[in-house]
């Protein structure tokens, strides 16, 4: 059995404070000019990830595309399922939003078990694109969630 984690960690108390949130985004980009300057590609998980992605995407003047639960895309999409820390869920993407060869940056507010970023993994690469960075802005280091991705991963924060 698991033990159960009692303290969900909140990225919202940043964002409501404009300094902290215009550090936390040029942190963010710092870490792609050096870990993925060649980005095509921002791809956002729902729906924190979504804070993340878009601003950045205008800022390196590249696509954002986001990846949403089941049912919540308009058009055709490709799914994947995957395990949670508490259950399971289902992704999707549209169909031919990233084209092969592209390289891809994930953005998400934070990685605990590493199953959404995996899931997300499995996308990008279902549809020929190469992950170059997941970038997160809190990692949960005890859940070792980053053993599960094979492409690079680079937090922020970690606790
Ligand atoms: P993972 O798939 O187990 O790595 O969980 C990461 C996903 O769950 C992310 O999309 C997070 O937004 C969400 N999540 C998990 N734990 C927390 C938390 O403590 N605070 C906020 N979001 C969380």
């Amino acid at each position: 059995m698991v033990a159960s984690r009692h303290v969900l960690r909140d990225i919202f108390s940043v964002l409501n404070t404009p300094s902290a949130a215009r550090d936390l985004v040029s942190l963010l980009e710092s870490h792609i000019h050096e870990k993925c300057p060649q980005v095509d590609v921002f791809v956002g998980l729902e729906s924190r990830g979504f804070l993340f992605g878009l601003p950045l995407s205008t800022s390196f003047f590249k696509p954002f595309i986001p990846i949403r639960k089941k049912g919540k895309l308009p058009g055709k999409t490709k799914e994947v399922s995957f395990k949670l820390e508490y259950g399971e869920d289902v992704f999707e993407i549209q169909a031919e939003s990233i084209k092969p060869g592209q390289c891809v940056v994930i953005l998400d507010d934070l990685l605990a078990t590493g199953g959404s970023l995996k899931a997300a993994n499995e996308l990008v690469s279902s549809m020929g694109g190469t992950v170059g960075l997941n970038l997160v802005c809190i990692e949960l280091k005890d859940l070792q969630g980053r053993n599960n991705i094979t492409s690079p991963v680079q937090s922020v924060l970690q606790l």
